[in-house]
């Protein structure tokens, strides 16, 4: 196995802030990541295995081992004449696995256009965006698992998977993901629910949308309210949208009558983190090196930070003073390290 020593983490994360790792590795095949844990558990050193780096921010040197993700590939395991099941490596950048989908006809994922990472990080939080997750063409997960020393493989129902989450968040660092079984849609059902898809479709005179036009419908809308890490550093939706129950949700509507709330079951409520953390004076704000997106609350964007502390501790503030107006404590949506 090569390792480096006391590299800088600047390159291989969108914060870009300039902790370092002790050590540091490429998984290209399988193999490579058996061999990296068990180099670990004989120097007697923890592990992060690194994707794209999109949603982690660092707060300190690393002490051990960082893995980049690179096992890649795409191969088709099965084809009837409604679906079609392929094995992704993790390492395969994720929009460009999107816009393959979408270039052979085969729909599922098309509303995840332009979301950064790699496809072995999407189960981890189960991405999500305009009305789909991830787990929702997800068959099988592929992946090390860390405390038995053993290659497994998971369902989809042994992922757990639930709003921003799975059994990969939840049993942090446990399971190394290498491989993802996807099942696509021949014949796919085109989901446009969200009003600002509809707003695009019109505003582009899109009248009967297919895959492609919905695909590149989802990449303008999010060109346009998102910022580009390459010019501001940031890792997307910093904070989960806090679920709260229906009593909750009406207690909160007596004190704010324009709070932004969607139902996801009858007796619980997902409220608009952005809109909590905009209600608090906070878009627009920026201290130091650090701000909040101008154009979306809920986005902590770098103005050049060198230490990933400074991320953290605004969100910090950020946290305090929705739970002092809201009594909602934020969860954060990235990965602090
Ligand atoms: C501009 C922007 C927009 C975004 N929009 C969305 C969005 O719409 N919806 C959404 O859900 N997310 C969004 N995100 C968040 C991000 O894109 C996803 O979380 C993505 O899946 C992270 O992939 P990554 O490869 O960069 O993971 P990393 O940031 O490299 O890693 C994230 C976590 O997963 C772990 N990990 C990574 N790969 C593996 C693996 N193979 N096995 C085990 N653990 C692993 C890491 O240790 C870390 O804890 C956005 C981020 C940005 C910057």
């Amino acid at each position: 196995m090569h390792t480096e020593h006391n590299i800088s983490l600047q390159p291989f994360h969108f914060f870009a802030s300039e902790e370092l790792a002790s050590y540091f590795t490429v998984l290209h095949k399988n193999e490579d990541v058996s061999d990296a844990i068990e180099w670990c558990h004989q120097q007697n050193l923890p592990f992060l295995i690194l994707g794209s780096g999109s949603n982690v921010v660092f707060t300190k040197n690393f002490p051990g081992l960082v893995a980049k993700m690179e096992i890649n590939g795409i191969k088709k395991l099965n084809e009837s004449a409604t679906e079609v099941i392929l094995e992704v490596g993790a390492g395969e950048n994720w929009h460009h696995f999107v816009s393959y989908c979408v270039q052979k006809g085969w729909g599922g994922l098309e509303n995840l256009s332009l979301i950064p990472g790699t496809v072995g990080a999407s189960p981890i939080q189960n991405i999500g965006a305009y009305g789909v997750e991830v787990q929702e063409c997800i068959q099988q997960v592929t992946a090390f698992d860390t405390t038995t020393q053993q290659w497994i493989q998971l369902s989809n129902k042994e992922c757990n998977f639930g709003y921003r989450t799975s059994l990969f968040k939840v049993a942090v660092k446990r399971y190394i993901i290498t491989h993802v079984q996807f099942v696509l849609q021949k014949q796919p059902q085109l989901k446009m629910d969200y009003g600002a898809i509809r707003d695009m479709l019109h505003e582009k005179g899109i009248k009967h949308p297919n895959l492609e036009s919905l695909s590149q419908a989802i990449i303008q809308i999010r060109t346009q309210k998102l910022p580009d890490p390459k010019i501001l550093g940031n890792a997307g939706s910093f904070f989960k949208n806090p679920i709260v129950s229906k009593t909750q949700l009406e207690q909160l509507q007596q004190q704010f009558p324009n709070i932004i709330a969607y139902p996801i079951s009858d007796d619980s409520y997902k409220i608009a983190a952005g809109w909590l953390i905009e209600a608090c004076g906070w878009k627009g704000m920026k201290k130091g090196n650090v701000g909040c997106y101008e154009k979306q609350a809920l986005v902590i964007v770098s103005y050049g930070i060198r230490s990933g502390r400074e991320v953290y501790e605004f969100s910090e503030e950020i946290i305090h003073s929705v739970a002092q107006k809201f009594k909602i404590q934020l969860e954060r949506e990235v990965n602090i390290y």
